[in-house]
């Protein structure tokens, strides 16, 4: 799956030019039986199956060097228990019960040196995981995918394109939908006119300022019919202290 992801457009020119490294690992590896099994059935019964987790803790010890027994013993789920990880790096597990995706989060993630997404699958991962290794636990939407590849990708794409020097002009970035919690403007390119469709004059005029205040008055119009909620957030943080 991230094969073709990783080797087209923006991300395969990010990697060529060494602005991020980006390997996909299986879980399959760090496994010990024959079967290479990666999952078991959910203690207390119920449906479907779930991600064990040794495979999960010999990978990231691979990367990141032993993970220290918890302290004063073992018992599970509960207590703030993640193993603080080398500053800047994060270990991320896509989830529908994470917090919900947004563009200030990409920001966020785009600031740390070292992501690893944890991409379930089946029922989703053993709790003491989460509880242990998970630093960040992220949704994409309120809906239920088969595995966490493509919500992972997702979160990838936003936050590579943020990387300084990846997009071609920084300038495309600074006016983009929720850069300034507002959406995009309208945008419209040649010809003047087609099928008897004219592109507003105001773009055509030359006169700059006209054209960046009809851009945020467009762009604050859209955002109010479209998407009030970004706005009414915006409110909520400036007010909070
Ligand atoms: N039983 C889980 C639950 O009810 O929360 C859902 C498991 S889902 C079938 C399998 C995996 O897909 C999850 O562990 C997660 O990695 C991924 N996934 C599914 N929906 C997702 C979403 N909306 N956002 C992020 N990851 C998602």
């Amino acid at each position: 799956m991230f094969d073709s992801f990783l080797s087209h457009s923006m991300m395969k020119r990010a990697i060529e030019k060494k602005l991020v490294r980006i390997s996909a690992r299986s879980l399959r590896d760090f496994t010990r039986d024959r079967h290479k099994s990666c999952d078991d059935k959910p203690f207390g019964g119920g449906p479907g199956m779930l991600m064990k987790p040794e495979p999960i803790f010999e990978a990231v010890e691979e990367l990141w060097g032993r993970i220290p027994a918890p302290a004063g013993g073992g018992s599970a789920s509960g207590g703030k228990k993640t193993v603080h990880f080398a500053k800047r790096r994060r270990f991320i597990y896509m989830t529908p019960q994470g917090v919900p995706f947004d563009q200030r989060k990409a920001e966020d993630l785009s600031r740390s040196r070292h992501l690893v997404f944890l991409c379930g699958r089946y029922e989703g991962v053993d709790q003491r995981v989460v509880d242990r290794l998970v630093t960040d636990e992220i949704s994409i939407g309120d809906y239920v995918l088969t595995g966490g590849e493509v919500p992972a990708m997702v979160v990838i794409d936003a936050v590579v394109r943020l990387l300084k020097g990846v997009m071609g002009s920084e300038a495309s970035k600074s006016f983009e939908s929720f850069s300034h919690n507002l959406l995009e403007y309208p945008q419209y390119t040649r010809p003047a006119t087609y099928r008897g469709m004219r592109v507003p004059q105001v773009l055509l005029s030359g006169n700059h300022r006209e054209i960046e205040r009809w851009r945020k008055e467009e762009a604050v119009q859209r955002t109010l019919k479209r998407r009030p909620d970004i706005l009414k957030k915006q409110e909520s943080r400036q007010c909070t202290p």
